[in-house]
């Protein structure tokens, strides 16, 4: 089957044949380390791997739900490593993010040797653990505590997901009464990186890529921190904002403590036509291994364009936060300018495996 289409759809505005600009990207001594990715189902898995090795992409650390760990190894042997994440499939949440989440953190580590624990705080928690206020919701909370306790016991670093995009606290998160402030996630973040001084890693730009001055603050505080770059869209819409001098000084700043991460979510009901309730709002992003293959391969093009090649162009994905934002001005189709920092090549090293290899003692 010919994958790799070029059909234009959502993931691929231009119509671009990714497989074949895959291979227009420099390649380097070492493979690149994809710190940040969801990969779940024996064919989606397929499709990844794929992409993946078209991408120069040697090990891809993913959160995968805990019971769907070990049909990815079997398709993706040692280029994948685990992370612990809450099973947020299990019917009772409350139970997920509190005990249930020790249960699975033991046992990721006895089956799959997990390196990493992740406490995942997004406003969204608020909704999906409606009373865990006073013990779940803060990073800092009691049980939160707690998984950190284990994890370190067990000899992980930590990922935390912090806040969302400003996008979303101007939308669908501004009501502070009910989600809290942005800033207020960070005192809390704060007062964690002082108690667990094993390393950290804050995923998507340590959750503020629209503010690198305070990204600044917060990496000079707190030795033990790192940032991914994942989450393909929010990066490429914000990072793009800041001139290339800003994210240059900012890369060559932090060397060593910036990884580089995708944010690619793989599942089954992407290479389906889907029949029934999709399992997640992210199962409908596509449904064809051709979809599929567009949507994981967009990902690591966007980035790599971003990161290594000159001049502003369109992002090849849309960007439904800018609808969002401003639903007048752009429609679901609409993306934002990609910002192509052409990076010096030692500062590329440095973020697709360096910083990885020096984070996990490679
Ligand atoms: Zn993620």
């Amino acid at each position: 089957m010919a994958l790799g289409s070029s059909r234009v759809n959502v993931n691929n505005r231009q119509g671009i044949d990714y497989r074949q600009m895959a291979a227009g990207f420099a390649r380097f001594g070492r493979p690149i380390i994809d710190a940040h990715a969801h990969i779940h189902g024996k064919d989606a898995s397929k499709v990844y791997a794929e992409v993946q090795e078209l991408f120069g992409v040697g090990v891809t650390y993913s959160m995968t739900q805990l019971h769907l760990c070990a049909e990815v190894r079997e398709v993706m042997g040692e280029r994948v490593r685990f992370m612990c994440i809450p099973t947020f499939s299990h019917p009772d949440k409350g139970h997920a993010f509190r005990a249930g989440y020790l249960e699975a953190i033991q046992e990721y580590h006895n089956q799959f040797q997990a390196s990493v624990m992740k406490i995942w705080s997004s406003p969204r928690v608020r909704e999906i653990v409606p009373d865990g206020e006073r013990d779940v919701w803060a990073i800092d909370s009691e049980w939160r505590v707690r998984q950190c306790e284990l994890a370190v016991s067990l000899g992980m670093k930590i990922m935390v997901h912090i806040a969302d995009p400003d996008t979303w606290y101007q939308t669908k998160w501004s009501d502070a009464k009910k989600f809290g402030t942005k800033r207020g996630e960070y005192e809390a973040l704060e007062r964690m990186l002082e108690r667990f001084k094993v390393k950290w890693i804050a995923a998507h730009c340590g959750g503020w890529p629209e503010d690198l001055e305070f990204l600044t603050g917060l990496l000079a505080r707190h030795a033990n921190l790192h940032f991914d770059l994942s989450a393909t869209k929010w990066m490429v819409r914000e990072l793009s904002k800041h001139s290339r001098a800003e994210v240059l000084e900012f890369l060559t700043r932090h060397k060593g403590r910036i990884l580089f991460g995708s944010d690619i979510v793989t599942m089954d009901d992407h290479v389906t036509a889907k029949k029934g309730m999709p399992e997640s709002i992210k199962s409908d992003q596509a449904s064809s291994p051709e979809q599929a293959f567009d949507l994981y391969a967009s990902r690591y093009y966007a980035l790599r364009t971003m990161f290594e090649r000159a001049g502003d162009s369109e992002s090849p994905i849309a960007d439904e936060d800018l609808k969002m934002v401003d639903p007048g001005k752009f429609d679901a189709m609409s993306a934002p300018i990609l910002r192509g920092f052409g990076l010096p090549r030692e500062v590329l090293e440095d973020l697709y495996f360096d910083a990885a290899r020096g984070f996990w003692g490679i």
